[in-house]
C-alpha cells in the first residue's frame, strides 16, 4: 500500500481571507489529504480566537472531503512530524513575503530535513489581500465582501460593532 500524502497549511487565518481559500483548494487537489493547521500564538493579539478560527475555516472548506483543520501550538515542523505530514503548504503573494518565507523554509529543514516547504503562489486576484489589510478596513467600517469568503463577512462585521458599542 503507497503512503498517504499529508500536507499541513498553518497560519494564523485572523480570518481566513478568500486568498487562503484558493491555497486550501488548490493544496487539496495536491495531496490525499491536507491538514489545515491554526496556530495557537497568544503573543499575536488575534481579533479571533483559536477555536473561532477553526470553526471558521471548517465553515468555509467544509465541502473539502479530504481537508480537515486543527489548532497547534509550537512549532510547525514538530505538528507536522506528529501527524505524518512531509510536506509545509505556504502562499507567496509577492516578492515582500518571499524573504521571510525562504529564511522559514529554510530553517525548518535544518530543524528537520525529512520535511520540504512547498510555495504556492498567490491567485493574482488575491495577490493584494492579507488578513491585517482586511481587520484595518473593518476597523475604519470599510467594504470587506470583496476580500472574504460570505460566511466570514457578517463574523468581522459584528468584532467591529461590538467594539465600537
Ligand atoms: P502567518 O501568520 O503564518 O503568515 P497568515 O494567516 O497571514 O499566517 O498566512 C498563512 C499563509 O497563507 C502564509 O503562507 C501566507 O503567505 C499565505 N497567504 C496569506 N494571504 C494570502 C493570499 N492572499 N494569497 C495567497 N497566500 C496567502
Amino acid at each position: 500500500m503507497s503512503e498517504e500524502r499529508i500536507g499541513l497549511y498553518p497560519g494564523s487565518f485572523d480570518p481566513i481571507t478568500l486568498g487562503h481559500e484558493d491555497i486550501i483548494r488548490r493544496a487539496s487537489s495536491i495531496f490525499d489529504r491536507l491538514i489545515v493547521a491554526v496556530l495557537i500564538n497568544n503573543a499575536k493579539n488575534p481579533l479571533f480566537s483559536v477555536d473561532e478560527r477553526v470553526r471558521m475555516i471548517q465553515c468555509v472548506v467544509g465541502d473539502i472531503p479530504n481537508v480537515e483543520v486543527r489548532s497547534f501550538s509550537g512549532l510547525s515542523v514538530e505538528f507536522a512530524k506528529s501527524v505524518g505530514a512531509r510536506v509545509l503548504v505556504r502562499g507567496l503573494r509577492a516578492v515582500s513575503d518571499f524573504e521571510y518565507e525562504l529564511q522559514m523554509a529554510q530553517t525548518n529543514n535544518i530543524m528537520c530535513p525529512k520535511i520540504d516547504t512547498i510555495f504556492l503562489t498567490t491567485n493574482i486576484r488575491y495577490a493584494y489581500l492579507s488578513s491585517s489589510i482586511v481587520k484595518e478596513v473593518a476597523s475604519y467600517g470599510g467594504k470587506i465582501e470583496d476580500f472574504l469568503p460570505e460566511q466570514i463577512i457578517p463574523l468581522v462585521k459584528e468584532k467591529y460593532s461590538k467594539e465600537k458599542s
